[in-house]
C-alpha cells in the first residue's frame, strides 16, 4: 500500500474551522493542541478599499492522518476529510493526490513521516 496524504483545495476553503474541531473530538486534543490549523491571511487588493481574505491550511506535527480511526476500520477517511464543509479535503495515495494537485490552481498537499 503506498504512502497516504490529504490534498486541500484552498480554492473551495471557507475558514469555517469544522476540520479543526472534528480533528480535536476524535483525537482528545485539549487546549492549545490541534492537528491542523486554518489560518486567515488578509490581502489588500492594489487600489482598492476591498480586501481579500484566503484561509491557510497548516497540519502540524500531531497529525497521524487519523492513523487509528483507519486501521481500526472506524471509517474510510479521516475525522477533518469527513467533516470537512465544503468537501475540499481529499485523503488517498499521495501520488493521486498528487495527479490530482496539478488540476487545481490553489491546493496544498499533506503527508506526515
Ligand atoms: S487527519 Fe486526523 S489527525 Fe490529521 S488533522 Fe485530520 S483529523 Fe486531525
Ligand atoms: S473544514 Fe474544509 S472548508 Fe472548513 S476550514 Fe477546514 S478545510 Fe476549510
Amino acid at each position: 500500500m503506498g504512502k497516504k496524504g490529504i490534498l486541500v483545495d484552498m480554492y473551495y476553503c471557507t475558514g469555517c474551522h469544522a476540520c479543526e474541531i472534528a480533528c480535536k473530538q476524535e483525537n482528545g486534543f485539549g487546549v492549545g493542541s490541534w492537528g491542523i490549523r486554518i489560518n486567515e491571511i488578509i490581502t489588500k487588493k492594489p487600489n482598492s478599499d476591498r480586501v481579500h481574505f484566503d484561509y491557510l491550511p497548516y497540519f502540524t506535527p500531531q497529525c497521524n492522518l487519523c492513523a487509528e480511526r483507519i486501521a481500526t476500520g472506524e471509517d474510510t477517511k479521516p475525522s477533518c476529510v469527513k467533516h470537512c464543509g465544503t468537501a475540499c479535503m481529499r485523503y488517498g495515495e499521495i501520488g493521486e493526490l498528487a495527479e490530482e494537485m496539478k488540476t487545481k490552481p490553489r491546493a496544498i498537499l499533506y503527508s506526515p513521516l
